[in-house]
């Protein structure tokens, strides 16, 4: 049976703006026991997140020093893997999933990533900092850690990051050409990377970066519930319990935490 571990990595000292979703891990797991009261266990595609041995808590990566941090990411993603786990990584700022896909690739070779978020994450560097959480998948590119990189909810494209998506051949659906979900095949391993800013700040007010203009939350669950392929992992990342506005975010992150682990445990 399919273990997926859930590593936290209260890290967002990449944040470019605000601060404060290191505190994602620690505040989505206190909301996920909270929701075995109100909620159930099971994803709405009836899998039994209950079931014992399915999901495991596999604790915080120990954040230090930016470059200390990466090299941490990498190892412990990798660690998950050789324990023959799958892995759902809560962040934490959208800088972790450059590592996290550097251990993931170091064991599976090269994936597919969806990329749902408002922003492209595809600068060269912001200010000078490489490993910015606005150039998680610039590095990643640059390592040949993907084979196709597929957005949605795009609505923040800008000259720069339009070079880097074509040099790179991204697939980018921007909400101003969104015409309801899409339906994505992908042949490699596929690694869903979920930046809650992707969805309206209406629907998701918890973030430190809000675009408005964005997704629902039924269109996010919709498309990682149609997506064609061998989902191994993903994220959960940008979310920021500071800039809540009375804990309303944190059920929608429980909710895609539930649909991603219902989803990679298909
Ligand atoms: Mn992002
Ligand atoms: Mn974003």
């Amino acid at each position: 049976m399919t273990t997926i571990a859930l590593l936290g990595i209260p890290y967002d000292e990449a944040s470019s703006y605000r601060h404060g979703a290191a505190a994602g891990p620690r505040a989505i797991r206190e909301e996920f026991e909270r929701a075995r009261s109100y909620s159930n266990m099971f994803t709405e595609t009836g899998v039994d997140l209950a079931r014992p041995g399915l999901l495991m808590d596999a604790g915080d990566v120990v954040c230090g020093t930016a470059a200390e941090t990466r090299s941490a990411i990498e190892a412990a993603a990798a660690a998950q893997l050789d324990q023959g786990h799958r892995l759902l990584v809560l962040g934490g700022d959208h800088s972790i999933s450059y590592p996290a896909l550097r251990g993931v690739h170091a064991r599976l070779g090269t994936l597919d990533v969806l990329h749902i978020d408002a922003h492209p994450d595809l600068y060269p560097d912001l200010e000078g900092r490489r490993y910015s959480h606005a150039s998680p998948f610039v590095r990643a590119l640059e390592d040949g850690l993907i084979g196709r990189l597929a957005q949605v909810g795009i609505r923040t494209m800008n000259p720069v990051q339009r070079l880097v998506a074509d040099r790179h051949g991204v697939e980018v659906t921007t909400m101003m050409d969104w015409k309801g979900p899409p339906r994505f095949q992908f042949e490699r391993p596929v690694w869903i990377s979920l930046d809650l800013d992707g969805i309206d700040p209406a629907f998701a007010p918890g973030v430190s970066h809000p675009e408005p203009g964005g997704l629902s939350v039924r269109d996010v669950i919709t498309v990682i519930q149609r997506v064609e392929g061998r989902v191994i992992g993903g994220d959960l990342v940008e979310y920021n319990p500071r800039a809540d506005i009375n804990g309303c975010t944190a059920p929608v992150c429980v909710k895609l935490v539930k649909e991603l682990a219902g989803r990679i445990a298909a």
